[in-house]
């Protein structure tokens, strides 16, 4: 029906800065994960963009 999608979430990949430890969250997040490993707040390494070319 209608082709609006907000519920729709953004996977990005997140990277610890410190241990380089990679994740994949989805937007929209209220704050940024801490790093499983040492627990240092991950920082965005990448939006992972699926084939929306414009
Ligand atoms: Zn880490």
């Amino acid at each position: 029906m209608d082709r609006t999608d907000r519920s729709k979430q953004e996977p990005v990949e997140v990277i610890c800065p410190k241990c380089r430890y990679i994740e994949i969250i989805y937007l929209p997040v209220d704050d940024l994960p801490c790093c499983p490993l040492c627990n240092t707040q991950m920082s965005i390494s990448e939006l992972l963009d699926e084939g929306k070319s414009y």
